[in-house]
């Protein structure tokens, strides 16, 4: 066996993922490459070895666009969802939000990377 298995995918279904093994790293960040590239003021992440991540989808792997010297952000070309980044390093990093059961303990954020760089009303105090 290989271990515990997510599931997830684009907003069309045309990129669908499967994922195995150990959630690795959940944080949000907050840094502007994510901010720009989902829209949102703040992403949550979990990271994957890359030969544990499989493309399940009738589009096979993600559209990717260059975001850095060691990494790119992936997308669905067809909806433009996005589903994480796939570093020069063999780490496969995955959005949340793009799993099927998002609401598992083990991909609740435990950090907060470029705290800085997320809005200050982000954080809605009191709020249920
Ligand atoms: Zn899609
Ligand atoms: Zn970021």
């Amino acid at each position: 066996m290989k271990g515990k298995q997510y599931s997830g995918g684009c907003l069309c279904g045309h990129i669908r993922f499967t994922a195995h093994g150990v959630a690795a790293n959940p944080h949000s960040c907050s840094c502007s490459n994510c901010q720009k590239h989902s829209g949102a003021p703040s992403l949550c992440w979990v990271e994957f070895p890359r030969d544990a991540v499989e493309w399940t989808g009738t589009g096979g792997t993600p559209a990717v666009y260059r975001s850095s010297d060691y990494s790119s952000r992936s997308f669905c070309p067809h909806c433009g969802s996005t589903l994480g980044a796939i570093d020069d390093e063999p780490t496969v990093a995955l959005v949340t939000g793009s799993f099927d059961d998002g609401d598992l303990p083990e991909l609740r954020p435990v950090s907060h990377s470029y705290v800085d760089g997320c809005a200050a009303w982000w954080k809605i105090e009191g709020a249920v």
